[in-house]
């Protein structure tokens, strides 16, 4: 097994630490950003690119990929990183968030705070209930070409064995913070059940598929916005095993009420072992990413970076703004004047308005490199502010300043 996680350094005021999650494909120092690669590429921009930018791993999902190439086609490419030419570790999301995104949860995601909520892509466009839960399993509907399919437990692990990250994540029941308490109970049960089929599967997979590098198995933490739920989920998953397998790490996923993300988390992770990797689902609004670093979570990944990026909006050190903006026209200045990224070394925002304006390609390109390295490199302070011992001054400083134009900063 050449899967592993070293702690370097523990905060003693706090739940932050500092580490290293060893993978077959190479190493990611924690905390860390995880960008989004939703299809096997981070659109518009070049996997060498997101390599200079700092990227440390790239996060792909299990569901898109089922349906488009074929998980299959990736296994016989020799898998997701050699497929996508990543020369890094990679992670893949279950499908267990379209369960929420296709079905029950459908119309009510969209309905929600987009801050709040960012999970991957939300389908939108269709009106129908595209997926239906039972307890064995979800029927849904291709988005692509109607036909219909069904993943279970078991096949979401076959799936994501055949895409062959190197971090993969349970399959579960996504809920909103809209659904009945009876139905986040009922949920959690399933997604608990769902957890030992998964951990069972994984170890038939990883026995039968010998010579594949170890992929390592996340179980996924549910309970909404209630404390006795989201304790029970840590409890109950931080310590199950089936097969004489446990999880390797843990996803805190599900609906995160923005205003208390970082009291849902630490509840979940003061709970979780110490000693396992925690990933926070679908997070990564600066903001927040301090909450979850505080809280005690080591990886993050959010599509938000770049599907801001390719509307012209992007982030600086004084808050989010669009370069649509006229004002822009004759700026001949950088879009952050502090920003290392490819983008702000060779291009000025007159430059980004005009690709915006006349929506040539490259304006997504630069715009997403931009924005992901902002990101990156963010978290990567915090890490470094850990282990330097000033993470509040840190935190202070950024945040004094990014909500500065708050006005700006946000959608
Ligand atoms: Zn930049």
């Amino acid at each position: 097994m050449s899967f592993s996680f070293d702690i370097k350094h523990a905060q003693s005021d706090s739940l932050a630490r500092v580490g290293t999650i060893n993978t077959p494909h190479g190493p990611i120092q924690t905390p860390a950003f995880i960008p989004v690669g939703t299809k096997a590429t981070v659109k518009s921009v070049l996997p060498e690119a997101m390599k200079d930018l700092g990227s440390q791993a790239l996060l792909s999902n299990a569901y898109h990929l089922y349906l488009q190439p074929g998980s299959d086609v990736l296994d016989e490419a020799g898998g997701l990183a050699k497929f996508m030419n990543w020369p890094g570790p990679t992670f893949t999301d279950s499908g267990g968030f379209q369960v929420l995104s296709l079905g029950v949860g459908f119309k009510k995601v969209l309905a929600m705070d987009a801050q709040t909520f960012r999970r991957d892509d939300v389908i939108a466009g269709n009106k129908d209930r595209l997926a239906h839960v039972d307890d064995e399993g979800v029927t849904f509907k291709s988005h692509l070409d109607g036909s219909m399919h069904r993943f279970t437990p078991e096949v979401s692990m076959q799936v994501q064995h055949q895409i062959g990250a190197d971090i993969m994540f349970a399959f579960d029941e996504c809920t909103t913070l809209h659904n009945t308490r009876p139905y986040q109970e009922l949920a959690m049960d399933r997604t608990y059940a769902w957890a030992i089929r998964c951990l069972d599967e994984h170890k038939r997979l990883t026995e039968e598929r010998t010579g594949k590098p170890y992929q390592a198995l996340f179980g996924v933490i549910q309970g909404a916005q209630y404390e006795d739920l989201r304790k029970k989920a840590a409890t109950d998953l931080g310590s199950l095993e089936s097969s004489g397998q446990s999880f390797d790490g843990f996803g805190i996923g599900g609906a995160l009420d923005k205003g208390q993300l970082g009291t849902i988390v630490s509840w979940v992770n003061e709970i979780l072992p110490e000693d396992k990797p925690r990933h926070l689902l679908g997070i990564g609004a600066p903001e927040d990413l301090f909450v979850g670093v505080e809280n005690g979570c080591d990886t993050f990944d959010c599509v938000l970076a770049s599907r801001i990026a390719r509307t012209s909006a992007v982030y600086t050190m004084e808050g989010r703004f669009n370069l649509s903006n006229s004002r822009f026209k004759r700026d001949f200045t950088p879009i952050d004047s502090q920003c290392d990224c490819y983008t702000c070394t060779h291009y000025t925002r007159a430059y980004m308005h005009h690709v915006f304006r006349g929506k040539e390609i490259i304006s997504a390109t630069l715009a997403t490199i931009h924005n992901e390295r902002f990101i990156v490199r963010l978290v990567d302070q915090m890490r470094q502010a850990l282990m330097d011992g000033n993470f509040a001054d840190m935190k202070a400083d950024f945040l004094g300043r990014y909500t500065h134009r708050s006005g700006q900063s946000r959608d």
